[in-house]
């Protein structure tokens, strides 16, 4: 790239869970930053799921949630602003899959296919999690996963995990 000359943008996809604390204000609070990023505009943003936890079992469950941003920032400059933005939100990081007030995972770079030890383009897991493609899909659901086809289709192998979409009821006035 040229010097001072900006990036084409990508359509970046950018999952976001939580499950301590109030996951839903969390979540919630989290797309708000993502709407602060640099050089970024998000675009969309899902419903709310509440979904069982995967991996670790006896927890909370998860809330989650799918954003699209079109930014200007290259994969990894990226990933370093949501280590951030989790920093912000008090995410500390133990063992896999364990609880935390906030994670978000880059899922896909516009075509961008990578594996460096530290980022994995298409992320790793995302073509075989309801929590992941249920949302994705409410989006985006014309996207194909690189390598791993429509996300739709994707979506149909995982109804054996349990989501739903979280209704948001307000008191009345
Ligand atoms: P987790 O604890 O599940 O959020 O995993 C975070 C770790 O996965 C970090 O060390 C990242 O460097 C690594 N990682 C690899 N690919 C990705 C990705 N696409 N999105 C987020 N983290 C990733």
């Amino acid at each position: 790239m040229r010097e001072g000359v900006p990036a084409a943008p990508a359509v970046a996809y950018v999952a976001l869970g939580a499950n301590l604390g109030d996951p839903v204000a969390t979540v919630r609070a989290a797309a708000l930053a993502l709407a602060g990023l640099p050089d970024s505009r998000l675009t969309a943003v899902s419903s709310l799921y509440r979904t069982a936890p995967v991996g670790l079992l006896g927890q909370p469950d998860f809330i989650n949630a799918v954003a699209a941003l079109e930014t200007a920032l290259p994969p990894s400059v990226l990933l370093n602003e949501l280590f951030a933005i989790e920093a912000r939100f008090g995410r500390q990081r133990s063992i896999r899959n364990a609880p935390r007030t906030l994670d978000l995972d880059l899922l896909l770079h516009g075509a961008t296919r990578c594996d460096d030890g530290r980022l994995t383009l298409p992320h790793p897991r995302m073509h075989e999690r309801a929590f992941v493609l249920a949302p994705l899909a409410e989006i985006a659901p014309q996207l194909e996963i690189p390598g791993r086809g429509p996300v739709a289709g994707l979506l149909g192998a995982c109804a054996d995990q349990r989501i739903e979409r979280v209704t948001v009821h307000t008191a009345a006035a």
